[in-house]
């Protein structure tokens, strides 16, 4: 890493487990500021007092990220704060695996609202605060650049995450905000836990205990590595498998 984060500003949406919470850790030991955003405030609460012990700070901001109002009241509330916001990461997100034919479609919903709308809204609503030097970083996926069979509705949401952002950076990239769009392969997080289709999940958990799945700190080093770099350097796009994930 080659700049020093010290004292720079992050909202972490997704912070209450897994990547979120890995990666609001990583960029407070780098002595960042970091606002912690999900649904489960006790969660927030705990992973803020282990903070206040490192460098960096950290502010429990219970938020539904599919709520635009609270998307704003976390954006007014980390600058009222911290004095500034330099990076967002938009990492919430759910997967609902299920064939098409079988799909509850309010599960498609749910998926689009958090991993695609949610992720929309609050990059807009970031935007100006990240201008003049700030960054965007969006936790996508490998499904946002394959397909698979069960992913159809996942996949749809990140393809639409890896879209979105690519033309937000050719809009912005004139205003000095840079875009990184991080796609994970299986990573060990409680993302599997929530599957609706008992022998999708079944399938799903077994293949990622059949390798060495990546941890979520794995992911929290290539935000690292993207937010880190000197602000002539935009790292677009990083993708990280398990060396033995095909
Ligand atoms: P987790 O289930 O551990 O974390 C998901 C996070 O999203 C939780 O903190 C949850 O918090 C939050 N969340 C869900 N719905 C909402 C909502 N409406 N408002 C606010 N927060 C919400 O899974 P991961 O850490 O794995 O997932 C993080 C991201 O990584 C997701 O976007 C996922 O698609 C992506 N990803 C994960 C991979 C993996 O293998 N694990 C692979 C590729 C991508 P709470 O319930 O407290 O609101």
């Amino acid at each position: 890493m080659t700049r020093d984060l010290t004292g720079e500003v992050a909202v972490v949406t997704g912070a209450s487990s897994g990547i979120g919470a890995a990666t609001a850790r990583a960029l407070a030991d780098e002595g960042m500021s970091v606002a912690l955003a999900a649904r489960r405030a006790e969660r927030l609460e705990s992973l803020a007092a282990d903070v206040a012990d490192g460098p960096g700070e950290a502010l429990a901001v219970p938020t539904d990220v599919t709520d635009r109002a609270a998307v704003d009241a976390l954006i007014e509330g980390t600058v009222d704060a911290f004095g500034d916001l330099d990076v967002f990461v938009n990492n919430a997100g759910v997967m609902l695996l299920q064939q098409v034919a079988d799909a509850d479609p309010d599960d498609w919903e749910t998926m689009v609202d958090v991993n695609l709308s949610a992720l929309m809204y609050a990059s807009k609503a970031a935007l100006p605060h990240l201008r003049g030097g700030g960054d965007l970083v969006q936790v996508s996926s490998v499904a946002g650049r394959t397909t698979s069979e069960t992913a159809a509705g996942y996949n749809a949401t990140k393809w639409g995450v890896n879209g979105f952002t690519d033309a937000l950076r050719k809009e912005e990239t004139g205003n000095g905000v840079r875009t990184t769009v991080i796609e994970p392969g299986a990573v060990e997080t409680e993302l599997q836990e929530h599957i609706p289709d008992e022998e999708v999940k079944r399938r799903i958990e077994g293949w990622v205990e059949s390798m060495d799945a990546l941890r979520p700190e794995d992911i929290a080093a290539g935000v690292l590595y993207a937010v880190g770099q000197p602000r002539h350097v935009s790292v677009n796009e990083l993708m990280i498998r398990p060396t033995d994930q095909p």
